[in-house]
């Protein structure tokens, strides 16, 4: 995280960074995180801290750490909701700015794959836009 974004534990109000799920999120068969409580998958995910309505936790599957261009645009698309939540609140953008964080989310990760000439990658992201928080 930090070598690829300068930013770290700390910044953004990001209490913790890893690909460890949080209790109620398992992994499934393809490797991505899945939410126990509404069965939606996804490749990395924030999450608010308790008490912290400015804070969260970021989350990247650990298969997207084996491919530097994935890595980018999963995590970095996390880190733009990060800084969402760091300037609106996790409350504001869980009510009426999340289409607001994802469309600057997505228009990130698709910008990373046709950049590094993956198109496939970036139309899968571009439909399946519930893939991620
Ligand atoms: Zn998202």
């Amino acid at each position: 995280m930090m070598d690829e974004f300068s930013k770290t534990v700390g910044d953004y109000g990001m209490q913790s960074i890893s690909t460890r799920p949080h209790r109620g999120i398992g992994i499934n068969e393809s490797g991505n995180f899945l939410n126990l409580s509404n069965g939606k998958a996804s490749a990395g995910y924030v999450v608010e801290v308790f008490g912290n309505d400015f804070a969260c936790d970021l989350r990247v599957a650990s298969k997207y750490l084996r491919c530097p261009i994935d890595f980018k645009a999963v995590a970095g698309h996390e880190l733009i909701h990060a800084s969402h939540i760091y300037h609106f609140g996790y409350s504001a953008i869980t009510t009426y700015l999340k289409n607001y964080t994802e469309y600057w989310a997505y228009r990130y990760t698709i910008n990373v794959y046709l950049n590094a000439g993956r198109s496939n990658s970036a139309w899968h992201y571009s439909v399946s836009s519930l893939m991620f928080w």
